[in-house]
């Protein structure tokens, strides 16, 4: 997972590096391992990039030396590649063996070995699919860089949405499937480009239109132009994106995801209905789901799990003793309001079912009488190859125990989800425009052999 933004200033009287900042503060929640910010003045380009979270890499000196009027910026979150400063993005290449390009990319590709083999590689240096990019830029001669991107098209496979910046154009392309996010806004006479719509509120800047399927987009002094590689494949958004990861208040092909999230709820109030006292959620991500299941069936929503918010990658190892109380570190219940009653906890999913389990002993101890949980996502029985780290497919817990001896496992007294049909009714999306691999084991893009070894570890 990555967040990516790129500005480009038509009236070159804005800070970039201050507005970049600001939307990479915003896109945090999609990866905390390194940030970075290239800005251009049109003639040199100058990059700052470190390991940590935005507000630790960046401040106000180091934002006034980035001065321009292009700039692209990135969070990581690895996926593929290790978790090192030579990995952090935007990621520097050159193209043409003369002139500067900064790439910043999120998803995964998954013919990671037929570009190798076509370059002439065996691995890349730091075993990122970025570098791969980097490399077939640097290969692939030609003219003009819109020319050479629609070149590296035909070589990669994946998920990928991809902003390039050279010293005086940005070019944002996404793979012909769409699965990971990117959009288009404008900012007064400005594009604006970002992985979520929520980074466009934060600088003010006005959502114009997701960045199409197979799109490329090129923003230069001349303004935006547009080409589309022409389509074969259905859209195939990722649905995970709908059900955990992107923030509620951004929009996805112009529908909310806090709406789309309490409509989860309701659909899972409708299908897994429990006499109960209380609905509680998980926060954050629980919230709206939680909102919906509580309208639908009228059990009143209360706030039993208090969040310390300051709980971030950045925390300390708890020791061996701390460890023990596991889950309240970060969630702490509120005793008061449990005592006696029977319990609704809505979570949007379970992946390894561990913390689900803290959590239900966590709520029994602070003296519920029923737990019963319920999940605003289908059972997750696949891994993702396209840039989520779901865990492998031993680790997934519903791809390894029946939905009885899951409930069994988190000491629940009942166990619902919510189904595929609830779930896409809920998006507003018909099936074949979401990618539900997580969910069905239905890939939209065929998965090489080599990589599926290093995922699908069955029983
Ligand atoms: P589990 O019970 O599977 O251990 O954890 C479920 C919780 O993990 C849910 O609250 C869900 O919001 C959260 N979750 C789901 N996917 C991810 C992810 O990719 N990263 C992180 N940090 N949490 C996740
Ligand atoms: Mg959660």
């Amino acid at each position: 997972m990555c967040g990516i933004f790129a500005i480009y200033d038509q009236e070159n009287n804005k800070n970039v590096a201050k507005l970049t900042y600001f939307a990479l503060y915003s896109l945090q929640h999609r990866g905390q391992e390194s940030a970075g910010i290239t800005v251009s003045n049109g003639k040199e380009m100058k990059t700052h990039k470190n390991m940590g979270l935005v507000s630790q890499i960046f401040d106000e000196k180091k934002l006034s030396k980035l001065t321009g009027n292009l700039a692209l910026g990135h969070v990581r979150y690895s996926t593929t590649g290790s978790s090192n400063i030579e990995n952090a993005q935007p990621f520097e290449t050159i193209w043409n063996d003369k002139e500067k390009i900064q790439i910043a990319h999120n998803g995964n590709l998954v013919n990671f070995d037929r570009i190798c083999s076509h370059l002439g590689i065996t691995i890349p240096t730091n075993n990122s699919d970025t570098e791969l990019i980097a490399l077939l830029l640097k290969k692939l001669k030609d003219p003009s860089l819109e020319t050479t991107i629609q070149k590296i098209i035909q070589k990669i496979t994946g998920a990928y949405s991809i902003v390039i910046m050279s010293k005086e154009k940005i070019i944002a392309f996404r793979d012909p499937y769409g699965i990971r996010p990117l959009c288009l806004g404008r900012l007064g006479s400005s594009y604006v480009l970002a992985s979520e719509s929520c980074a466009f509120d934060i600088i003010g800047a006005q959502y114009i239109r997701e960045v199409e399927p197979g799109e490329i987009i090129t923003i230069s002094k001349t303004g935006l132009s547009s080409t589309m590689l022409p389509s074969t494949t259905n859209r195939a958004m990722c649905v995970f994106e709908y059900i955990y990861f992107a923030r509620p208040d951004s929009n996805i092909y112009g529908k909310n995801l806090y709406c789309t999230r309490v409509n989860m709820g309701r659909n899972l109030a409708r299908e897994q209905p429990v006499k109960a006292d209380m609905v509680i959620s998980v926060p954050d991500s629980g919230t709206p789901a939680a909102i919906g299941y509580s309208k639908e069936s009228g059990i009143p929503l209360d706030e039993g799990l208090i969040k310390n918010r300051y709980v971030g990658r950045t925390f300390i190892s708890p020791t061996q003793e701390m460890r023990e109380l596991g889950v309240r570190i970060k969630l702490n219940p509120i005793s008061k309001i449990f005592e006696g009653k029977r319990i609704v906890i809505v979570d949007d999913s379970i992946v390894r079912g561990t913390t689900s389990r803290k959590i239900v002993n966590l709520v029994r101890k602070a003296g519920a009488r029923e737990v019963h949980v319920r999940v605003s996502s289908p059972p997750i029985l696949f891994p993702c190859f396209y840039g989520i780290d779901t865990a492998t497919k031993s680790e997934l817990i519903a791809a390894n125990m029946s939905l009885e001896k899951i409930r069994q496992h988190l000491n629940a007294d009942s166990l619902g989800y919510l189904s595929i049909r609830g779930l896409t009714q809920a998006i507003n999306l018909p099936s074949k425009d979401l990618d539900l691999a997580c969910l069905n084991g239905e890939y939209p893009i065929k998965i090489p052999e080599e990589i599926q070894k290093l995922k699908l570890i069955f029983k």
